[in-house]
């Protein structure tokens, strides 16, 4: 059995890995890798391996950086199943379509500006009818059902609480009369999210596969997040400027809205608009709203006692372009969540780009920012940036709320790796830049675990 850390190896975004097991090819996530234009765009045309050759996909969660490259999978020829939660195969579907639309603005600006140069014209990465190729291959499996995927790989999902639908994958895996077992985490939620169950504890397995997106330190909790998004909304809210949230539309928004929609029935919130601007989160919203199963006992309790979880008074939606530039004409103070969650395109570029320069506004950066996209010089604090070819000087205010976010932190990694007690290969850290991951690692050592890794891309290893 050989497994290729094949993305997020040694950097956070285009998860993916390949089990050779039995002549068989299983891949676990297929996703995006986000950086540069250029780069990115070579590496996920390019894949290391042949899709023809690929039998069957385990996909964790339907975020893009692990379901974002399946249409090109499936351009370049596999037709095999796509395995995942039935809630997760509902987010992909329209995840891929709005990474496909997305993909195809992207191409057209580009081109577009390339003309003008009197330079060629670029190819999307995918399109929208490309992605909607996908779907009739993903196959919904309930939680914790085993199956198997290829022959001699028995597998079930387990919550992983990170979003809706969102698994981790215990393998037991059977060649040539041995068994060997692996734990893909997936990405890892936290305890006591809004909306969402807990995230399961590894059993014992000979090697787990854990992500390090937070390894180097632990997350404050989330009523300090809560406490501190609640004042700089305050603040902005009181000198009469709009608060903008770049927020991934799956998951983030939903938590986002939940958090708002406490602060206003606990009072805790000067009233004023609170826009989500964004069609996919409308979608998103909806397929949560089908999967009540997946929430926690506080939220089924909420909406028991006749809350909705995810609408309230002041709350709107809003899906028209036109009512999106409307918000742009207004002077008023209000809360506008919009998506990419890295602001690297979509409507949230053209919201911040009309709001950056009123110190008055606030943008607020509500999870990890990739190098080299918007929102990561925004948290970085750069004082002038630039937006769709344009320069601004950053005069609103940037606050960076850290415990929001959907992935464990230091202490739940050590508590997850521990649990695994994977002392036969090991640990192998993956989805972590090496600042996050390199103090983890040192930290399980310390903690006595003997064999913690941090695989380079391409890396294998043998069992
Ligand atoms: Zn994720």
């Amino acid at each position: 059995m050989k497994l290729h850390f094949h993305g997020a190896a040694q950097t956070v975004t285009g998860s993916m890995h390949l089990l050779e097991v039995n002549g068989h090819a299983l891949l676990i996530d297929c996703g995006l890798f986000q950086g540069p234009r250029r780069e990115s765009f070579e590496r996920n045309r390019h894949f290391p391996f042949d899709p023809r050759k690929i039998d069957a996909v385990l996909l964790t969660h339907a975020h893009i950086d692990h379901s974002g490259n399946l249409p090109n999978l499936v351009l370049q020829g596999f037709d095999g199943p796509i395995y995942c939660t039935s809630a997760t195969a509902e987010l992909t579907h329209i995840m891929l379509l709005d990474s496909g639309h997305i993909h195809e603005r992207q191409a057209e600006a580009v081109s577009w500006r390339n003309a003008q140069k009197g330079l060629e014209p670029v190819d999307p990465l995918y399109t929208q009818e490309d992605a909607a190729r996908v779907q009739p291959l993903l196959r919904g499996i309930p939680y914790d059902e085993l199956f198997e995927p290829v022959p001699g790989v028995l597998t079930r999902f387990v919550e992983a609480g990170h979003i809706l639908g969102s698994a981790s994958v215990p393998l037991e895996v059977n060649e040539k009369g041995h068994t060997r077992t692996l734990w893909f985490s997936g990405d890892i939620g936290r305890r006591r999210l809004p909306l969402l169950r807990d995230p399961q504890l590894p059993a014992q397995v000979d090697a787990l596969v854990m992500e390090s997106t937070y390894g180097d330190k632990p997350h404050r909790n989330p009523e300090e997040a809560y406490e501190e998004m609640r004042q700089v909304i305050t603040r902005t809210i009181q000198r009469g400027g709009k608060v903008i949230i770049p927020a991934f539309a799956v998951g983030r928004t939903q938590e986002l809205v939940y958090n708002l929609n406490m602060m206003y029935e606990n009072g805790d919130l000067p009233e004023v608009p609170v826009y989500v601007d964004s069609p996919l989160a409308v979608n998103v919203t909806d397929i949560f709203k089908k999967y009540p199963d997946c929430y926690d006992a506080e939220t089924l309790q909420w909406i028991e006692r006749g809350h909705p979880a995810l609408e309230f008074r002041l709350l709107k939606y809003i899906t028209s372009l036109d009512e999106s530039k409307a918000l742009n004409a207004r002077e008023d103070p209000m809360i506008i969540i919009s998506a990419s969650g890295m602001a690297e395109f979509g409507r949230i570029v053209f919201h911040i780009r009309w709001n950056i320069e009123n110190p008055r506004n606030t943008i607020m950066i509500v999870g990890w920012q990739a190098p080299g996209t918007l929102g990561r010089r925004l948290a970085d604090r750069e004082p002038f940036v630039k937006i769709l070819g344009e320069t601004f000087q950053v005069q609103a205010e940037i606050s960076t709320i850290g415990g929001l976010s959907a992935h464990a932190g230091q202490d739940m990694l050590m508590e997850y790796a521990r649990a695994a007690h994977a002392q036969k290969k090991g640990v192998f850290l993956v989805h972590g830049e090496e600042k996050a991951a390199l103090p983890l690692q040192a930290k399980l050592e310390e903690s006595g675990l003997k064999r913690v890794f941090y695989p380079a891309q391409g890396a294998v290893l043998e069992m």
